[in-house]
């Protein structure tokens, strides 16, 4: 009963908050860049189902877009499963990873991943983390990861290791779990599209949501063909003109797979 009470008064004092200028400004967290395009928010709900339904993610694993409106705002979902997400879920964050309107929702742990990155790289217009399983064996080896075909040109320059005890001592949870981690991990991502990170994960750019998306599922496909090819043999990986040459013809191609993908990943629930 006391609790119910408690949470109708919030509810007023924050209306209340809202309708009186000064006091939102007093009190309220970093103000809100208005509302994301529609369809920005409906790719980043298809994005989260897309990359549970192609195993990038599992429970765990998220992916955010810069806002439209304002390149100093992230639009991601809250703590959640991402194969659950909807518009609902997706919250507004600067880039400190404060949110602009928590409404109680808990933030992700590793948001400082997203807001980090999107401070160093202007170019970056989304974001996915995952624990994506075959790639975890290239960051905990010495073994680069690195394009056996042409869907996974992108990562013809390489992918950096992220290294947390470099940053972090040795004694983390292996978590992005502040704002310094995550500025660290934005360093070593230079200007690469995806950074493996030892004991963890990975995390992959790009410009747009589809992009993002399109590099995240293949980083996967390559890691575990990668591996298969190592078991057979000296293995020709695609060589730098190629990889960049194949990375032209595939970032105009991202919209194919996308809708399959999409079409797939919402229908069903
Ligand atoms: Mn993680």
């Amino acid at each position: 009963m006391s609790a119910i009470g408690r949470r109708n008064f919030c509810g007023c004092a924050c209306a209340a908050a809202l309708l009186t200028p000064g006091l939102a400004g007093a009190q309220a967290g970093p103000a809100s860049a208005g509302p994301a395009d529609p369809a920005l928010v409906e790719d980043l709900v298809a994005a989260n189902r897309i990359l549970f339904d192609q195993g990038v993610v599992d429970g765990f694993g998220h992916v955010s877009a810069r806002h439209d409106k304002d390149p100093n705002r992230f639009l991601l979902s809250r703590s959640m499963a991402p194969g659950l997400v909807t518009a609902a879920d997706i919250m507004e964050f600067d880039l400190d990873g404060t949110p602009t309107d928590p409404q109680g929702r808990a933030a992700y742990l590793e948001r400082f991943i997203h807001g980090e990155i999107y401070r160093l790289r202007p170019d970056v217009g989304s974001v996915v983390h995952s624990h994506s399983p075959a790639v975890i064996p290239f960051g905990v080896s010495h073994v680069p990861l690195k394009p056996v075909y042409h869907m996974s040109s992108f990562l013809g320059a390489g992918a950096p290791v992220f290294e947390i005890r470099d940053a972090g001592g040795p004694t983390t949870d292996m978590l992005i779990r502040t704002r310094e981690l995550g500025h660290a991990l934005a360093v070593a991502l230079e200007d690469h599209p995806v950074i493996l990170m030892r004991g963890h994960g990975s995390t992959v750019v790009g410009p747009s949501v589809r992009h993002a998306v399109f590099r995240a599922v293949y980083t996967e496909v390559n890691a575990r063909l990668e591996s298969e090819a190592l078991r057979l043999g000296d293995v020709t990986f695609l060589n730098e003109q190629e990889a960049a040459k194949a990375m032209v013809t595939n970032a105009g191609l991202v919209n194919r797979p996308w809708e399959l993908w999409r079409k797939k990943a919402m229908e069903g629930r």
